[in-house]
């Protein structure tokens, strides 16, 4: 089995959920007592939350570039980026490892292609549904995805990073969020992306009345798929 090395604590809440599924996925996968082989580096979140807000993507690209040599000389074979956000310096990040980076894109592409999504809606935080990175990789392979409006943009925003990554989830940023995927008709989505790893603490993508699609089980299984091949 090779070993999966994962930058982490973006945020930490995410992190054990993608520790759970991918231990759980290798259970499933191999039986008896197996569990996968995983370097967790998890960052504090913090000085890295700083950095996106005033800009600072070269400096968060540092940092997370040094996470990824370090998982490498500590023997990971495969180096994941543990969400999408900062998946905005994967190239800095690629180019500091030998080893390959296993991008969050490239699990959900395979799977809305492979349901033929031309047109989901895209849930994630400002910088995710506002800069290109990933609605360019997904472009670049015909997938049109469309955002929320810019209010539905920042109440979201605030939900992540106001909640979300300090573990409080409530029942008015479900019904918020939910609100927002109901109102996508008006945009003629054909799915929808949790293209952030802690929108699954809210409800399950099979519960949002489209296909869902949460990157954190995508990118998990990838993972998976890729220490046991
Ligand atoms: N985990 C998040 C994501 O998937 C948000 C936190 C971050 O900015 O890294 O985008």
């Amino acid at each position: 089995m090779r070993t999966i090395g994962l930058i982490g604590g973006m945020s930490w809440q995410s992190s054990r959920l993608y520790y759970d599924r991918i231990n759980q996925m290798v259970a499933e996968r191999l039986g008896g007592a197996h569990s996968a082989k995983i370097i967790l580096n998890s960052l504090d979140f913090g000085p890295l939350a700083k950095m996106q807000t005033e800009g600072q993507w070269r400096e968060a690209g540092a940092v997370l570039a040094n996470a990824a040599q370090a998982l490498e000389r500590a023997g990971a074979d495969v180096i994941a980026i543990g969400a999408n956000t900062m998946h905005k310096v994967a190239g800095q990040v690629t180019a500091s490892v030998r080893i390959p980076l296993l991008h969050i894109g490239d699990a959900l592409v395979k799977e809305l292609r492979g349901d033929a999504r031309s047109r989901p809606l895209l849930l994630g935080t400002r910088y995710t549904m506002e800069d290109s990175f990933l609605l360019d990789y997904l472009g670049n392979k015909g997938i049109g995805a469309v955002t929320p409006d810019k209010t539905d943009r920042d109440a979201l925003h605030a939900i992540i990073y106001d909640q979300l990554i300090k573990g409080i989830v409530t029942d008015d940023a479900r019904a918020t969020v939910r609100a927002m995927i109901d109102k996508s008709g008006e945009k003629e989505a054909d799915g929808v992306i949790f293209a952030c790893t802690e929108i699954g603490m809210l409800f399950p993508p099979t519960e949002v009345g489209l296909p869902g699609y949460d990157t954190l089980e995508l990118h998990a299984a990838a993972l998976v798929d890729f220490a046991l091949a």
